[in-house]
């Protein structure tokens, strides 16, 4: 691990890889490396969970070539000086912006969307001018090999490279000095990587998970609440970071809202005899996921198949803010269901809980969702919607608090693997005297009058 990244510094040193040439024609073999074998990676996310080849596609493949069609197109004007006003103080001047890589980047990737993941970082790593060292989630195995295959056949490792493995390796990984680290994954691993970069002051992005809460209100269009709210909450089998983690419906809906909930899993057909439907990725998740059932809640679901790791989509009703369920964040096809009377209190109740990395409101009343969007904080999220914040680039996406540090996607992705380097440029024909010796009283007046303009 230390000859890699000794190699990838001298690489960097060398000055290649800031090159935007050399920058867009990477992220080019990129995509056609994804494009060109889009087979194997079909088969690979197959055989570690089940996930189809439409949903690969729309959750995972689609989401990374645009992005790499937008840096490619962007990262010409991202990386660009960029003129700033100068104050009067400072005449005679210019001042402007220098973006510039920050070195060696480590990309530590999560299992539920092992290539999103994982390639969308190293996009905005490249675009950026950086290197890169890309350690994949071991969970998914067939897709962490296929990655590391497919990078390594294709790049130079002093540029780009995969170091598979998992808590072990990364904590060797983790003892070298990079210049960034992006880690995506749970809030306690974050904390280690955290602790992990303060020893060389290395910059990081953490983006981690939390409950994410939904508000039902009492006066939303509820046919298509429901049917955004199930697809995003069911979506991977419930195993995305932004998937509504519980729902909080307004009383006087409750019933209704149960009833339609339920046609809906069933009308998506989110059943393991088709494709629609991904396993749980692995045992120790599907225990987990086990223990937090109260078979007495149970509103619909909860029919388990653990040689097969299937999961039904189970709504569990009546649940209350003490449950074990709302105690940690699910991750898993479980859909909570909390009723409230008062948007206030309900509000209160969600702020007890530590930052979320979303949260979505359904509504038609502007001071309801005013009242959401501006009383809680949370990463990113939508109105009338769940999820797809995430496929607009033009929206920094990352959390607040316990849900992350920093964020990425589109230009926020570049910046995040950026230094911004602020230069004042002074010219010479010009000198005044205010700051220098002597000092007087008049000379004091005129610069608080100058500090002012
Ligand atoms: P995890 O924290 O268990 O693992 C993430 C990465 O850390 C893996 O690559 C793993 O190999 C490595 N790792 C595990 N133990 C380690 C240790 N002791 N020291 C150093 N590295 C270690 O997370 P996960 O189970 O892969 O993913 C689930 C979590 O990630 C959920 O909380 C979810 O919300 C969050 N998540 C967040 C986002 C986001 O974009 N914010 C996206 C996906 C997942």
């Amino acid at each position: 691990m230390e000859k890699i990244v000794e190699n990838q510094r001298a690489f960097f040193n060398s000055g290649q890889s800031n090159l935007i040439d050399f920058r867009k024609k990477q992220l080019k073999k990129l995509k056609s490396v994804l494009q060109q074998n889009e087979d194997l990676l079909n088969k690979a996310i197959y055989s570690d969970f089940k996930k189809s080849e439409f949903d690969t596609y729309v959750t995972e493949l689609a989401l990374l070539y645009k992005d790499i069609d937008e840096a490619i197109k962007k990262l010409g004007s991202w990386a660009k000086r960029k003129k700033v006003s100068t104050n009067l103080f400072n005449f005679p001047a210019k001042s402007y912006i220098i973006p510039e890589p920050l070195g060696v980047c480590l990309i530590i990737g999560a299992w539920n969307y092992p290539y999103q993941l994982s390639i969308a970082p190293s996009i905005a790593a490249i675009a950026a001018g950086n290197t890169v060292i890309l350690k994949p989630s071991e969970i998914p195995s067939a897709t962490s090999k296929i990655m590391a295959m497919l990078i390594s056949e294709n790049f130079d490792p002093n540029f780009f490279a995969v170091v598979e493995g998992g808590k072990e390796e990364t904590t060797q990984l983790l003892k070298q000095k990079f210049d960034k680290i992006f880690f995506t994954g749970s809030t306690k691993i974050g904390q280690i990587v955290y602790e992990a970069a303060a020893k060389n002051l290395t910059p990081v992005t953490l983006e981690l998970g939390g409950k994410s809460p939904a508000f039902i209100t009492e006066n939303c269009n509820l046919e298509i609440s429901v049917k955004r709210l199930i697809w995003g909450k069911f979506l991977n089998a419930g195993q995305t970071c932004i998937a509504p983690d519980y729902v909080m419906v307004h009383k006087s809906i409750k019933e209704k809202f149960l009833q339609m909930a339920k046609d809906e899993v069933i009308k998506e057909r989110f059943a393991f005899e088709n494709d629609n439907y991904v396993q749980i990725i692995n045992e120790d998740n599907f225990e987990r996921l086990e223990k937090l059932l109260v078979k007495e809640k149970i509103y619909f679901g909860g029919g388990l198949d653990k040689e097969n790791r299937f999961f039904e989509p189970t709504i569990m009703r009546n649940v209350s803010f003490e449950d074990a369920v709302m105690q940690e964040e699910i991750f898993g096809p479980i859909l909570p269901v909390i009723t409230y009377e008062n948007i206030d209190d309900a509000i209160r109740q969600v702020n007890e809980l530590p930052k979320p990395l979303s949260c979505y409101v359904f509504t038609k009343d502007k001071e309801i969702k005013n009242k959401i969007l501006s009383k809680i904080s949370f990463g990113g999220g939508a109105v009338n919607d769940t999820v797809m914040h995430i496929a607009n680039p033009n929206l920094p996406f990352g959390g607040v608090g316990k849900s992350g540090i920093g964020n990425y996607h589109g230009k926020a992705g570049f910046s995040a693997f950026s230094h911004y380097k602020s230069v004042l440029q002074k010219y010479t024909w010009f000198e005044p005297s205010l700051k220098y010796f002597p000092r007087s009283a008049s000379k004091l007046k005129w610069i608080k009058r100058l500090i002012k303009l």
